[in-house]
């Protein structure tokens, strides 16, 4: 078998192919062959269980997920690669290539026809231009997947992975930690990518959550946290105030009574905290 990380083998099969690379399908092929054994092994793929890869590309990352599980199932939307697939994949009988974007797929469907009763992960080096789109779709919908271990901008790991209170947070921090424990695996330059892009990228491995890990409605939360980091430079108070259409006064209160200092900003809130204020404003 080839090895699809030799840049070498690479350009050759991509050559006969006829294959150029689209920028704006964020296609940056992995070349560095210590990423995609040490990802697939770290992404909780294994005997009995399925696995989701979104984009293949030329399949290095696939061809170590078919080495380790009962199946994989990948989601390529450029059709191009299909035949390139067919020739880099034929050695294994338990991988299928759905031609279509992730974004537009039904999932769930997916899962319940692919991986019947198996436990499922997703393992993926995404496109940089939909990293956040795909994970928010696969944390929101609830699917039966147990983790998702993916490679994505360096910057976008560091926030998913940072700590909920800490500087680094962001809104997105407490989306992510209010469906799974995130972690952050280890880093890969952009070195390791043909073509290389301009920034550096990192694994991280999301284990999803049987529950949330607070107690609130769950539309009322998502809104809380919207409206308090809409305004990253100003007091939690004056960011829900103007992003709930509250009353400063009234806001100000709230919080004291929950024990939020009134000049805290957002990053400095707890799951916690956001919780209460939630369980506060649907009380009313
Ligand atoms: N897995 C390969 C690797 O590591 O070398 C390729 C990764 S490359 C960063 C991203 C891949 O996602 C490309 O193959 C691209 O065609 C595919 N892709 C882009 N947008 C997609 C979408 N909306 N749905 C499914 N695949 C997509």
């Amino acid at each position: 078998m080839n090895n699809l990380s030799d840049i070498g083998v690479i350009k050759e099969i991509l050559g006969r192919h006829g294959f150029t690379f689209s920028k704006s399908l964020g296609q940056n092929f992995l070349i560095n062959p210590s990423v995609c054994p040490r990802m697939a092994e770290l992404s909780g793929a294994g005997k009995g269980v399925g696995v989701i890869e979104v984009g293949p590309g030329i399949g290095v990352l696939t061809n170590e997920l078919c080495k380790l599980s009962d199946k994989v199932v990948a989601v390529e939307l450029d059709k191009r690669l299909l035949p390139v697939l067919d020739e880099t994949l034929k050695e294994y009988d338990n991988i299928k290539i759905i031609n279509a974007d992730v974004l537009e797929l039904d999932l769930g469907k997916l899962i319940a026809q692919e991986f019947d009763s198996m436990d499922v992960v997703v393992c993926a080096n995404l496109p940089y231009y939909i990293t956040s789109p795909v994970i928010m779709k696969l944390l929101e919908s609830k699917l039966p997947i147990k983790a998702i271990t993916v490679m994505v901008q360096k910057e976008a790991a560091q926030r998913m992975c940072a700590k909920v209170g800490s500087r680094e947070s962001g809104a997105v921090t407490v989306a992510v930690n209010y469906y799974a424990k995130p972690s952050m695996l280890f880093g890969v330059s952009a070195g390791s990518f043909m073509p290389a892009p301009k920034v550096d990228s990192a694994v991280m491995r999301l284990d999803v959550l049987s529950q949330p890990p607070i107690e609130a409605d769950e539309k009322k939360f998502f809104s809380v946290v919207k409206a308090a980091f809409s305004q990253r430079r100003k007091t939690v108070a004056n960011s829900l105030s103007s992003g709930l259409g509250i009353e400063k006064s009234e806001v100000i209160a709230m919080i004291e009574n929950l024990g939020i200092p009134t000049n805290a900003r957002a990053e400095k809130l707890s799951m916690q905290n956001f919780a209460d204020i939630a369980n506060c404003l649907e009380k009313g």
